[in-house]
């Protein structure tokens, strides 16, 4: 969209049409060639908008929106929104869901909390995963407390090893493997670095090393991203002999969202969720 405006700002400038922009990225250099003349109209919408909300007296409504996590302002934006107590707090919550709301009179987290209902479940559906309900993500902000829905079991045969990725996904580069061996205090745990994409080869190698050296490993994480590095890993750069433990480690995994039929609700951000939901599936109880 960036390039459609500046390709619009120069067909302006020239006074001739600039149909075409090329967007140059990665390590390789890699062209893309971008069709910006199909793109004008949009931009000409968008240019619209931003010029009806500069003309106007008062500042348009503070909404947070998954663009935050980039924009320079997130920090201002953040703390104004916890001041008004807003409802983009709910990082979940679409905008058709606010809007219900507001037409509900429903503004605020706080407000929102106090409509949440534990409901009784039919005996039929007890195995089901719940739905999942901002009004409780909302008291479990209201209350700083973790609920989990359901009746969490979780039995692990063999030492739990947890497992948290970080990566850089427009770089398909994985820089951290954080690992975590069974449940003792302290823990024992491990950061494999890889300082450039040459060495995300060397630190799946120690992933693999440390797996082949733990009694009966089972993998745990949260989610899909892991379970993407998992198999993009493999692919890249292999993996044991298909009888190993490491493989049949890697092949067994279990993550803490598809471990059983509760629903783990937190106050805290994403990334606090994913480090509660490791810390839940390690004892196994309500918090
Ligand atoms: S941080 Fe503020 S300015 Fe930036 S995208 Fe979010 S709401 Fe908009």
């Amino acid at each position: 969209m960036l390039l459609a405006f500046d390709a619009l700002a120069l067909s302006e400038m020239l006074k001739q049409e600039v149909s075409l922009g090329k967007i140059i990225h990665g390590d390789n250099h890699a062209t893309l060639n971008v069709k910006t003349s199909s793109l004008g109209r949009e931009v000409r919408q968008h240019i619209a908008k931003i010029d009806a909300l500069l003309s106007s007296p008062s500042p348009p409504n503070l909404v947070l929106i998954p663009h935050c996590a980039e924009c320079e302002f997130q920090t201002q934006c953040r703390r104004k929104a916890l001041q008004n107590n807003d409802l983009s707090l709910l990082s979940g919550m679409t905008e058709k869901e606010r809007k219900k709301l507001h037409d509900k009179g429903i503004f605020t987290v706080t407000q929102l909390s106090y409509t949440f209902r534990p409901r009784r479940r039919p005996k039929g559906i007890c195995d089901k995963r719940e739905k999942y309900r901002h009004s409780l993500r909302a008291l479990a902000i209201r209350q700083n407390k973790i609920h989990i829905v359901g009746n969490p079991k979780i039995t692990i045969e063999g030492t739990p090893v947890y497992l948290d990725v970080e990566g850089l996904p427009d770089r398909d580069f994985y820089y951290l493997i954080g690992v975590r061996v069974g449940d003792c205090d302290p823990a024992v745990q491990y950061g494999l670095w890889a300082d450039s994409v040459e060495d995300e080869r060397k630190i799946w190698n120690e992933f693999i090393g440390l797996l082949a050296n733990i009694t009966d490993p089972v993998l745990i994480h949260y989610g899909g991203y892991e379970t993407m590095f998992l198999k993009r890993m493999g692919d890249r750069y292999g993996v044991p002999p298909a009888e190993s433990r490491v493989t049949k480690a890697i092949k067994n995994r279990s993550t803490s969202s598809q471990s059983s039929s509760h629903r783990f609700t937190s106050p805290h951000s994403q990334t606090g969720s994913k480090i509660l939901a490791i810390f839940w599936a390690r004892h196994g109880r309500v918090l």
